[in-house]
């Protein structure tokens, strides 16, 4: 009920492209902007999770035949395109509030949760997002991957942990910089503040976008070193 009036005061607009919503919705993405995603599929990398060619033998992409990253595997729930076109509502959502407050981004994230998300079968005790930096938050308010752990965490029924990884070095953003670069950027960028919250735990980590992976496979490193269990990731969105 309250949710109507103030649909009614506040006339409800799709979080991703700004088409107006029914005046009873409580949802926060239109059917077409939620319909548009395009989901990852197989055959992938049992490891990061990126496409492989169909038909090859390998289970493993070129990259981790290389060097098996530190976590135990990565899933996105549909790839990252930031075209002209408007080809990926996510990266619109994504970018439309990375440098604005706004606490609907929550559940408008969640939305695209809808359908099961592609993890483990053998759940989590644990979810962690991938931290900001203290200033960072501070300047920019909220941490998108906090937004996203909430709601994977409320879905899975699974506690949420925002405290035991910290970002302890502040990282230049990750623009346009090499495999090489990128995971020389965020190294020692992470530390466990409490080991024994995450010894022996199955962890899942949790970030808005993956590129090459080296953030979620620094943080896999630390969380490892500290004794988790079993690390897997989950984002959004995956650049390939
Ligand atoms: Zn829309
Ligand atoms: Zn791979």
């Amino acid at each position: 009920m309250l949710h109507y009036l103030l649909n009614f005061l506040y006339p409800p607009r799709c979080a991703v492209c700004g088409a107006g919503l029914p005046i009873d919705t409580t949802r926060r993405v239109c059917a077409p902007c939620l319909g548009a995603v395009e989901p990852l599929r197989a055959p992938l990398c049992i490891l990061c999770g990126a496409p492989l060619a169909a038909g090859g033998d390998d289970q493993r992409c070129r990259h981790c035949r290389g060097v098996a990253p530190a976590f135990d595997s990565a899933r996105a729930i549909t790839r990252y395109r930031s075209g002209a076109d408007g080809s990926s509502t996510v990266a619109a959502l994504l970018r439309r509030h990375k440098y604005g407050l706004d606490q609907s981004l929550g559940r408008a994230l969640a939305e695209y949760l809808d359908a099961a998300p592609p993890l483990h079968a053998g759940g989590y005790d644990l979810v962690i997002p991938v931290p900001l930096h203290r200033a960072r938050l501070r300047w920019r308010g909220f941490n998108q991957a906090a937004l996203l752990g909430a709601a994977l965490a409320r879905r899975l029924n699974c506690p949420l942990d925002v405290a035991t990884l910290a970002r302890v070095h502040a990282t230049a953003p990750q623009t346009a910089r090499d495999r090489g670069a990128r995971a020389r950027n965020v190294r020692n960028a992470f530390a466990v503040r409490r080991p024994s919250r995450v010894a022996g735990r199955r962890i899942l980590l949790v970030d808005d976008v993956m590129t090459t992976g080296a953030t979620a496979d620094e943080c896999a490193r630390v969380l490892r070193a500290a004794g988790a269990r079993r690390i897997d990731v989950l984002t959004l969105a995956r650049v390939l």
